[in-house]
């Protein structure tokens, strides 16, 4: 997929502005607080009517402005195609648009622009805590399976549920009549998501190593290995028997479950690791090392994705440049081949051999 011109009307603080990109890499230069990772924001916007900053859609509508427009042409799915969101700032619905014609739905415009973006959080993404692993491997499987999506929506209302019976059976003892159904539902509900989640993190592993290898002039092997509940001795086998694993494990924790009033059971506490060599990088890996890995991670996230779409995923890189050495620098501008991408920087000098460089100066492209 490629973005090949972006037009911005009273999106935060664009108050108008086009630009034409260039299929290979797209560097923004600016100083802080200018619009770079705004501009970031509407392409990740454009692609899939989600804002990755962003907690109400009316936010984005510039301060002042009646309405917020974000608008492209994409070459993708073998044509050229437009994309168009009209956004406003109190309650009034968002519009969709693709190919001139109205949407309902962000589902309308999928795998029109995915995208895929790596900011500085990221980078501490194998030393932070399980959460963010666990939200940065759900989104990136819910953008690939969107079946899987409506299970972990599923699950995370079963698992709410089941939360509030454990909280108030204390008081209201007869909610514990319900709790077996729940309990039930909740492992059935979770296998699928280990199921689906063991082959994910098996094609992401493997991607990602090869990556890392590259990063690392092969000094390094790189192993990823999926972490979910003690009882499930293979996390490849079918969905029936992983259900089994888990209602063994529901059964032994029943008690515990009701003392504490928490749920102690289940895929929603899944965690994966990484080995260099065979040396956990959580514990023992350098910035270097934990940094590389991530990008390596984000890398093959975008591979499979591409593998999927058939087409490379637009890859967003906010202000990660900075955080890295010169030889990596050198491998994200120039040696990432493959697809189109952007990147922003607030350093001034840099620039790439792939493509082109822009500077943004208060919402305005100036260079
Ligand atoms: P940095 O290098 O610090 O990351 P940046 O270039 O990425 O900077 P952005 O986050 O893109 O900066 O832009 C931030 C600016 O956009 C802020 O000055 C903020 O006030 C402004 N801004 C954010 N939302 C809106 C909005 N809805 N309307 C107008 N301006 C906005
Ligand atoms: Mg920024």
């Amino acid at each position: 997929m490629i973005l090949e011109t972006l037009s911005l009307q009273g999106f935060r603080n664009y108050a108008q502005a086009d630009f034409e990109f260039d299929p290979g890499v797209n560097l923004i230069v600016g100083d802080n607080a200018q619009g770079k990772t705004n501009l970031l924001e509407a392409i990740a916007y454009l692609g899939s009517g989600k804002s990755f900053r962003a907690q109400k859609t009316g936010e984005m509508v510039g301060f002042g402005a009646e309405f917020g427009e974000i608008s492209g042409t994409v070459f993708s799915q073998e044509r050229r195609q437009s994309l168009r969101f009209v956004l406003f700032p109190g309650a009034r619905p968002r519009q969709i648009w693709r190919n001139g014609v109205k949407k309902k739905s962000a589902g309308d415009i999928a795998g029109v622009l995915p995208t895929v973006l790596f900011c500085p959080e990221d980078l501490m993404i194998l030393k932070s805590g399980a959460a963010q692993r666990r939200r940065f491997g759900d989104n990136a499987l819910c953008q690939l399976r969107p079946n899987y999506d409506a299970a972990l929506t599923e699950y995370n209302r079963i698992l709410e549920q089941k939360g509030r019976i454990l909280k108030d059976h204390f008081e209201n003892p007869r909610l514990l009549d319900i709790l077996p159904e729940y309990n039930a539902r909740l492992c059935q509900v979770g296998a699928l998501l280990i199921s689906y989640r063991a082959r994910f993190y098996d094609s992401l592993g493997k991607a990602a190593a090869v990556y890392h290898n590259q990063f690392s002039g092969g000094a390094e092997a790189f192993r990823l290995e999926y972490k979910t509940v003690s009882t499930v001795p293979d996390v490849f086998a079918p969905v029936p028997v992983l259900t089994e694993n888990l209602l063994a494990h529901s059964r032994a924790h029943y008690r515990a479950e009701l003392e504490s009033g928490q749920c102690l059971t289940g895929p929603h506490r899944d965690d994966f690791t990484v080995t260099l060599s065979g040396v956990d990088l959580k514990a023992y890996g350098s910035q270097g090392q934990t940094r590389t890995s991530a990008i390596s991670l984000k890398l093959a996230q975008r591979e499979l994705m591409a593998r999927e779409w058939g087409e490379e995923p637009v890859l967003l890189l906010d202000d990660v440049l900075s955080e890295l050495d010169p030889g990596r620098q050198d491998f994200v501008l120039n040696q990432i081949v493959s697809g189109q991408v952007f990147i922003t920087c607030c350093e001034p000098g840099r620039f790439t051999r792939l493509g082109k460089t822009m500077e943004i100066k208060q919402g305005r492209v100036i260079r």
